[in-house]
């Protein structure tokens, strides 16, 4: 995908601890034309803020620049969107098995009927060329953040499902008045800003669910040749199936710094399960999620995984971040009827959640949803949508009354 840059605004750089290869683009319709920022006030955030057009698209440099000011002018009022959102339209609510490029349909018909109640941002682009989405909603000046993020590991796709279910049915919450309990929704939003990262590892989803054909260069379909051979594999249907790194045979999840030197993956090659790869963060998609992080300074995060319906909480914190994150954690079991375990000793380290917690100071869970092996059979979505639909709102809840927030950057 060849991408031409017709204008960079640098427009601040405020904040020091910011890392500069933080790539934060202001998407307008995916896939096809991604349209400049809006300044962001919010003194957390220094953003260079980038009007990138896509080859082949029609659009114009004065035109982008154009819908650029007008995405400024209107991200921080309260406009009515251009249509009515209807949940059950989007792919998400259908399809059994949703690919990177029904996410991206998704995306466009969803900037469409929410307007400026969505922001859309590329944090990064991955080794084969595909988007990492982070989406916004809520108030953008809001001092309280949230992250929810799915599909980090390549099997468990079926997180992605679900956390795009959870950011249509927010803005269609939000659209029409909804409630969690006794709370508006909106009010919710209006003291916070949520980010939903559905596919936090495209590349990786893409050939667990599609094998060879989910890649779109050659030289990744050469690394993976490369992973099977040195995993002693034949590079089967079954075997591509299982897929649970990135393109680079990286384990996402085992790549932030939490006990990352101590953390033995038995492997030291790249390979499709477990490898650790050659430092924390060395990967494109973890150093995004990381970078958004260190940038964001949320009050909780979420990791969405499968199976085992069971929810990861502990990194052996202590004091209010180990009451707030149980207090987190205890909730969510309650809605989705999960159980508990806080016994981090015996589990892997070196995950997003790990990190979060330990150098970040964040409550933060790994939610296992679904049954059986991975990937979950897609016959179970409609389950793991019940009993994770209110996780969200309830979560809002929490940060909201002050029962969840980041403790510090270091402990
Ligand atoms: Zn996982």
């Amino acid at each position: 995908m060849k991408k031409k840059f017709v204008g960079v605004l640098f427009l601040c750089c405020i904040a020091a601890s910011v890392a500069c290869g933080a790539k934060s683009q202001e998407v307008k319709a995916v896939g096809q034309t991604t349209v400049a920022a809006k300044v962001k006030k919010n003194t957390h955030v220094a953003s260079h803020a980038a009007a990138v057009t896509e080859s082949g698209a029609a659009e114009t440099t004065s035109a982008a620049n154009e819908r650029a000011a007008e995405t400024a002018s209107t991200a921080e009022s309260s406009e009515a969107p251009t249509e009515a959102l209807a949940a059950e339209t989007y792919l998400c609510f259908q399809s059994s098995r949703y690919t990177y490029g029904e996410f991206q349909r998704d995306l466009s018909q969803l900037q469409k009927q929410a307007g400026s109640a969505l922001r859309v941002d590329v944090l990064d682009k991955t080794v084969d060329g595909n988007q990492l989405y982070d989406l916004r909603i809520g108030n953008p000046e809001a001092k309280h953040h949230l992250l929810v993020f799915g599909g980090i590991h390549a099997r468990e796709y079926i997180t992605v499902q679900l956390v795009m279910r959870q950011t249509v049915e927010l803005l269609a919450a939000q659209q029409k008045n909804g409630s969690f309990r006794d709370a508006a929704i909106r009010d919710l939003l209006a003291d916070t800003e949520i980010h939903l990262i559905p596919m936090a590892n495209p590349d990786g989803v893409s050939i667990s669910q599609l094998g060879m054909d989910g890649i779109h260069t050659e030289a990744v379909r050469e690394t993976v040749r490369n992973i099977a051979s040195k995993d002693g594999k034949q590079l089967t249907a079954g075997y591509l199936q299982q897929w649970k790194s990135n393109a680079n045979g990286v384990d996402l999840n085992r790549n932030f710094d939490a006990l990352w030197e101590s953390y033995n993956d038995h492997l030291g090659h790249a390979s499709a399960d477990h490898y650790k790869g050659t430092a924390p963060e060395c990967e494109i998609e973890s150093k995004a999620l990381a970078d958004l992080t260190r940038r964001v300074k949320f009050d909780a995060t979420l990791s969405y995984h499968t199976q085992g319906e069971v929810i990861y909480w502990n990194f052996g914190q202590e004091g209010a971040l180990r009451d707030m994150t149980l207090a987190l954690a205890k909730r969510t079991a309650e809605l989705t009827g999960y159980r508990l375990d806080g016994n981090f000793q015996v589990l892997d380290t070196a995950g997003y959640k790990d990190w979060a917690i330990s150098k970040m100071g964040i409550p933060s869970l790994t939610i296992e949803a679904g049954h059986g092996g991975n990937p979950v059979d897609p016959t179970q979505m409609e389950s793991i949508w019940r009993e994770n639909k209110d996780v969200v709102p309830m979560t809002l809840e929490m940060i909201v009354k002050g029962e969840v927030h980041r403790i510090s950057e270091t402990k």
